[in-house]
């Protein structure tokens, strides 16, 4: 029997901090079925940049926990750059735990509890993963938290044993327009008070200019899902209104579409030749 070979990959969190030190940033982009998934590897591997394919606790009441979890392990297992599987917003530690014995390397807990995501952050770094903690709410609807002291966020990270903390610097969850106005000078005070990477929600909402910008300023990674999807839908309705039928012909429409614009994302944001 053939041994198979397997190219020996970085861990997530080594990516991830190797993003804040060279001040780039790691595209996180969101999927929620198999065309979504290969678009963003697909984009990953065009740029040759490292890439973090993330489903989150909402996308897996769609299609299932387990089944989002064999299809990121699959394609990661075929993909020319390193994909770093992460579980985005888990509402409970319970979810948390199921992913990370599913396989994703990384997951993201909501809330702020120091008590509830130590443990999680030490299942977490035993089997070789990272847990995101959110030191703050980025806006989504009814979610909405405060903006804490950033000079406490180096005690929280150490009291929560925390790898990567999502903060507010102004954006917002499932905004369709780029009017979010950032706070450079809340970004500063955060990367000084920490060197972990930082985190950025709800990346739609803010104007491709500054990408690069909190890129360099500490955040290393940015999530980023309301204009993929708005980009893959818009090609799938365009398909149908040219009266495709087949779900290959209009899926591959959305793939292609998502893909180009997950790829000018990881320009922006340096990522492009990282891997
Ligand atoms: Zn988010």
């Amino acid at each position: 029997m053939n041994a198979v070979w397997h190219p020996v990959r970085p861990s997530g969190l080594a990516v991830l901090q190797a993003a804040r030190e060279g001040g780039y940033a790691v595209a996180a982009f969101n999927a929620v079925n198999l065309e979504t998934a290969e678009a963003v590897v697909q984009a990953a591997e065009a740029q040759r940049a490292p890439v973090i394919l993330q489903f989150s606790q909402n996308a897996a009441r769609h299609a299932g926990l387990a089944q989002l979890a064999a299809l990121g392990l699959s394609l990661k297992a075929g993909a020319a750059v390193p994909v770093i599987l992460h579980f985005d917003h888990a509402e409970s530690a319970g979810v948390a735990l199921q992913a990370m014995r599913l396989g994703f390397e990384g997951v993201m807990l909501e809330g702020d509890d120091p008590a509830l995501l130590r443990p999680l952050a030490a299942m977490a770094h035993a089997g070789g993963g990272y847990l995101e903690a959110e030191y703050e709410v980025v806006v989504k609807g009814e979610r909405r938290g405060e903006r804490h002291d950033p000079a406490l966020l180096g005690h929280f990270a150490q009291e929560s044993h925390c790898d990567l903390l999502a903060v507010d610097l102004g954006s917002a969850h499932k905004q369709e327009d780029k009017s979010a106005q950032l706070d450079f000078g809340r970004l500063a005070a955060l990367a000084a008070a920490t060197s972990l990477p930082l985190v950025l929600h709800g990346a739609s909402s803010v104007p491709e200019g500054e990408l690069a910008r909190v890129a360099r300023e500490g955040v290393a990674k940015v999530n980023l899902a309301t204009d993929l999807t708005l980009a893959f839908t818009g090609a799938v309705r365009d398909s149908l209104h040219q009266g495709a039928k087949d779900p290959r012909s209009y899926l591959h429409a959305g793939r292609s579409a998502m893909q180009a614009r997950a790829e000018e994302y990881i320009k922006l944001l340096g990522g492009a030749g990282r891997a």
